[in-house]
């Protein structure tokens, strides 16, 4: 059976474009549609790219006609917990209002399959730090808010119509793809992998660590960090699943276990071969504790098979990429 063409929002980001570099692998029909207030040109390689913003129902619509599109993965976002803290509207705009409009635009464009980019932060302080699917949700920051309520009109629409999605609920997304060509390339980039690697090839002087008096075994944040090429490959995998006729499911995207922030720094000095500056600081608002994931039920559901789960594999191509930008910028 002939497939239609994969709407990529956010294609020229850091995850839209490692997911776009696989499904192009497959040699499945992709357009990216990016704003490129975040993303970058170079990411997008060889898919046609639409320079438009996600909430901008004209160029959408136009997308989805011109393209044959039946599949849209939605990966545009604001992803920074603190900076939803400080500018919430920000996050409701341009997460939460977008994705209502880009489901109307779905509606009218018939499209069949839906792939959305939630995130743990819907979980906020889980019981234990660890959250399974049906953990209730209560978010502790605006982020988390804005993706649980783009995550509920998503269900209300496939109530309503015959669109049918599946929610990933990432947790810490870091590394880059093996092959050298993409990575995340945000400047002043806040996630700690990245943050820590810049250190480690210089472009930064030192590392804070926000908060070591948490109810964690070393008083720091502990999360679940995956390679991103992992949590590409469960995009891929949702895609053969909705295709097959799954229905709509919420599922996280973990690896199961947690590292605490003293332990990531641990792995960049053994990977890079050289110490870093470290400097305490207070905790971050909007940080829970630990946030770890029950993840099961992707590996049920999707057949999802991770193939990096190794943090120290995951820095080493955090590592690669960042010499890879300091010879070459984008
Ligand atoms: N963190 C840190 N220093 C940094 C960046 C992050 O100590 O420069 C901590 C942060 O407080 C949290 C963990 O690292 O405990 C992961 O934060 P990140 O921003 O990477 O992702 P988040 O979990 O906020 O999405």
């Amino acid at each position: 059976m002939k497939h239609g063409a994969i709407l990529i929002t956010g294609g020229a980001g850091y995850i839209g474009s490692h997911v776009a570099l696989q499904l192009r692998a497959r040699a499945e029909r992709v357009v990216a549609l990016d704003d490129l207030s975040r993303g970058f040109r170079q990411a997008v390689l060889d898919v046609p790219l639409v320079v438009g913003n996600v909430g901008d129902r004209d160029t959408v619509r136009a997308a989805l006609d011109a393209h044959g599109v039946d599949t849209v993965m939605h990966f545009a976002a604001c992803t920074v917990v603190p900076e939803s803290v400080g500018d919430p509207l920000k996050y409701y705009l341009n997460n939460t209002c977008a994705t209502r409009s880009l489901l109307q635009c779905c509606l009218e464009g018939e499209v069949r399959h839906f792939v959305f980019s939630s995130t743990a932060a819907v979980y906020g302080i889980p019981a234990a730090g660890v959250a399974a699917e049906d953990t209730p949700t209560s978010p502790i920051n605006p982020y988390g808010s804005s993706k649980l309520m783009s995550e509920w009109m998503l269900a209300a629409v496939a109530e309503a119509s015959p669109l049918r999605y599946v929610s990933l609920r990432y947790f810490n997304v870091a590394g880059s793809d093996s092959g050298g060509r993409i990575g995340q390339a945000t400047p002043n980039a806040t996630l700690l992998i990245k943050v820590a690697c810049e250190a480690a090839v210089g472009k930064r002087a030192e590392v804070a660590i926000f908060g070591t008096d948490y109810p964690t075994p070393d008083g720091t944040g502990v999360r679940d960090y995956i390679h991103v090429e992992d949590l590409a490959a469960a995009h891929l995998d949702a895609l053969q699943y909705l295709r097959a006729g799954g229905g709509s499911t919420t599922l996280n995207v973990g690896y199961g276990h947690g590292y605490s922030v003293r332990q990531v720094l641990a792995s960049v000095e053994r990977v890079s071969g050289k110490p870093l500056k470290v400097r305490e600081e207070p905790r971050r608002p909007g940080d829970p504790p630990a946030l770890v994931a029950r993840a099961e039920r992707i590996r049920r559901e999707l057949r999802w098979k991770p193939r990096l789960n190794d943090l120290d594999t995951i820095v080493r191509t955090g590592l690669a990429w960042e010499e890879r930008l300091l010879r070459n910028p984008w």
